[in-house]
């Protein structure tokens, strides 16, 4: 029987950007699903549905788009176009994306309830919801504040617990205030609707779904099963509902009421799928009822209780056959640096920006994959550790073979392979290929196939570095490069080169559910068609090469460069190393006392370290009237090149937001290579009459810094805005 997957990611909430943490929860899921498309289920290839949507319904969008001054539906399509940039730009293949405001979920979702409500699981009952007297409104979960009722962490939402992960009440905070007013929120009568959890009937079902092995991680068994209680009498009845205004789905004959958010959150995953089948012309309903059907989540360990307890009761109790086909795949948090990503404080890497700097993204999926396992763990983005693992794996282990082989077969056999290969060669390659165990040929392609399927990514690329370490040994042993240079060994040089080439190959396929992209390219360099796991097994590994030309080899992926990295964080404000290390200083030495002396030391340092003689004198003081009159504008360098015949000026293509591109010369180039300042943010004096030059119009000019004296000290410092600023903002 083929399996038939259905895999989803959580939905992101469509207020916002993606950060770092939803890439890692990405990647990890296209790893995965790639890796299950190689597969063939008694010849035929698995059928994977991989599908995501935006989460777009509740108060903070509501609230968001009153601000902007759009309607919710025009905040989220905003949200939705920016998308594809991140996707696209990880090579992560979704085949579709949808929304939570759709015809297909308000559909889904009513239905769900109804089939709830005629099954005695929802009720109505007046109670007192926070209500705030200032703003005027009933204020929902997220605009409520205060302790967790169970860890007591401090500033928790009203309806799940960032630091414990536990669901209540709004009501259940300790210390809630509003978040518009500050003030504490008063209770008001509401009739709400509420999904009955405490009726035996979910413990019992949940008890048991649980505990069905293969369904969840332990951990989440044990954890789940401390909030079901004993004998379910810790499970609480959920408030589904929410007054008007409120951007959500209606509840069925319930005027002015709707879905609390969380309920058609997770109908998204249903919508999304119905809404791609119908595009594809497949059978939605047969695909449920399919008993080859699974349907695997990714999400993170933030938002377990609405998907271990809520949904699977939802699906159970109105009778949605893919109930019995559900997965959770829980991970932990990605921290950078050691410290959780926060809303407030950013996200310390900003995707966007890593793909501005120009860093391949498959550095970044190794990376996280290469940290990834099956357990519900947090994992750190370090940037040493970064540069170290991707420059020496794929770099020194991987790509490595290929480039110290794949010439020799150009120059010197035309590109082409040899028919056959020496004993020698086929007993390194099975040495590489064999587990270490019992040494079977595709035991340890079996192995890795094993922990690919378990999501232990990490186990996957180690065992497919230790095949990486057998092929550079076998090359190191061999030495094509001194072969080359004796005339008998020519057939040697060959054989060599062959095995070696045949291994890279093998290294490619293994790693192609990680790096997609490099994948492609080989297949381009070595003439192959799509690979599938098979390809790992008995001749299929041999075959497909003995006796092929090949096509030229190209470089497939540059080193990690340090100083990328340290360009993809945040950068201290300070310039000057000498200010940088006395306001470091100062603060370290403060950091012991009080925040009030904090202060003090570090502007004490501030006026200290630049004695006044060393800068240039001011110019005369203006008005705010005369500065006005500039009009500076931030600008993204979206090219830059040299200019034939000049030795001063880099020419700049500038994205100022106007829908068309400025031409600007610059007397920069001795300062910059054209290719750092690609993908940069500067400032451009925007209104500046054009200017003609020898070389064309300049329409603008950008800024620097730089020393009065050019001859002792001769740099010159492009101003680059703080991250977070676009092309076209008006600097005031
Ligand atoms: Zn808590």
């Amino acid at each position: 029987m083929t399996r038939k997957l259905f895999v989803t990611t959580a939905l992101p909430y469509a207020n916002a950007a993606f950060h770092i943490g939803h890439m890692m929860e990405y990647i990890q899921a296209d790893i995965w699903v790639r890796f299950q498309r190689m597969q063939r289920d008694a010849g035929e290839q698995r059928t994977v549905h991989f599908v995501g949507a935006d989460d777009t319904h509740g108060t903070p969008i509501m609230i968001a788009a009153e601000k902007e001054g759009v309607t919710p539906q025009e905040f989220v399509a905003k949200i939705a176009a920016g998308r594809a940039q991140y996707l696209d730009g990880f090579h992560i293949a979704f085949d579709n994306w949808h929304s939570t405001d759709s015809p297909e979920n308000v559909d889904l979702s009513q239905s769900i309830y109804r089939r709830l409500r005629d099954n005695g699981l929802i009720y109505t009952k007046t109670v007192d919801r926070f209500y705030d007297t200032a703003k005027g409104m009933f204020l929902a979960d997220r605009n409520i504040k205060g302790e967790c009722p169970v860890c007591h962490a401090k500033d928790q939402y009203g309806d799940n617990c960032e630091v414990c992960g536990a669901a209540y009440q709004p009501t259940e905070l300790i210390n809630p205030y509003s978040v518009f007013t500050g003030s504490t929120p008063i209770l008001k009568p509401s009739e709400q609707y509420f999904f009955k959890l405490s009726d035996p009937r979910c413990f019992q079902f949940l008890k048991e779904w649980l505990n069905t092995p293969g369904r969840l991680q332990p951990e989440m068994v044990n954890k789940v099963s401390e909030w079901l209680g004993e004998n379910g009498e810790k499970l609480a009845d959920w408030d589904i509902s929410r007054d008007a205004p409120y951007f959500g789905i209606p509840i069925p004959d319930a005027p002015g009421k709707f879905f609390y958010v969380w309920l058609d959150a997770p109908v998204g995953y249903l919508a999304s799928l119905k809404n791609y089948f119908e595009k594809k012309g497949l059978d939605y309903e047969a695909f449920l009822k399919d008993p080859a059907a699974e349907q695997v989540h990714f999400i993170g360990k933030d938002i377990v209780s609405f998907h271990l307890l809520f949904w699977p009761a939802m699906l159970n109790f109105s009778g949605h056959p893919i109930i019995d086909k559900l997965k959770v795949n829980v991970h932990g948090h990605l921290t950078v640096n050691n410290e959780k990503m926060s809303k407030s404080r950013g996200t310390g890497i900003s995707p966007l920006r890593y793909l501005d700097l120009k860093m391949n993204p498959e550095w970044l999926r190794y990376y996280l994959a290469f940290k990834l396992n099956a357990r519900v763990e947090d994992l750190d983005f370090t940037g040493d550790d970064f540069v170290a693992r991707v420059n020496s794996d794929l770099i020194g282990k991987y790509v490595n073979i290929a480039s110290r082989c794949a010439g020799f077969i150009a120059k010197r056999f035309d590109g082409k392979l040899a028919s056959a290969l020496s004993d020698d060669a086929r007993s390194w390659i099975e040495r590489a290929l064999n587990s270490e165990v019992n040494g079977n040929l595709g035991e340890r392609q079996a192995s890795i196939a094993a922990n690919f399927e378990s999501r232990e990514f990490g186990k996957a690329l180690r065992e497919i570095m230790e095949v990486a370490d057998v092929a550079n040994r076998y090359v190191d042993e061999n030495k094509p490069w001194l072969l080359a240079k004796d005339e008998t060994k020519t057939a040697e040089l060959h054989d060599v080169c062959t095995a070696a080439l045949i291994l890279f190959r093998q290294l490619t396929i293994l790693l192609s559910p990680v790096l997609p992209h490099v994948a492609a390219r080989v297949r381009e360099f070595l003439g192959d068609d799509a690979y599938s796991w098979d390809d790992t097994q008995g001749e299929r590994v041999y075959a497909p090469l003995l006796g092929r030309t090949i096509n030229a080899y190209s470089h497939l992926m540059q080193r990690v460069d340090a100083k990328m990295v340290e360009d993809l964080f945040d950068k201290p404000a300070a310039a000057d190393p000498a200010l940088a290390a006395d306001a470091a200083a100062a603060v370290a030495t403060a950091a012991v006392t009080t925040a009030a002396v904090t202060t003090a030391a570090v502007a004490t340092a501030a006026v200290t370290t630049a004695a006044p003689s060393d800068i240039e004198a001011l110019a005369p003081e203006i008005s705010i009237d005369d500065f006005t009159k500039i009009d500076l504008r931030v600008a993204k360098i979206v090219n830059c090149e040299h200019v034939e015949g000049s030795n001063k000026l880099l020419r700049l293509t500038l994205d100022v937001g106007e829908g068309r591109y400025r031409n600007v010369f610059s007397g920069i180039k001795s300062a910059y290579q054209p290719e750092q300042l690609i993908g940069k943010l500067t400032v451009l004096v925007a209104n500046l009459a054009p200017r003609k030059m020898k070389f064309g119009v300049s329409e603008g000019m950008v800024l620097c810094a730089s020393a009065q004296d050019e001859k002792t000290n001769p740099g010159l410092y492009l101003l680059e805005p703080a991250s977070g600023a676009q092309p076209g903002m008006r600097i005031r």
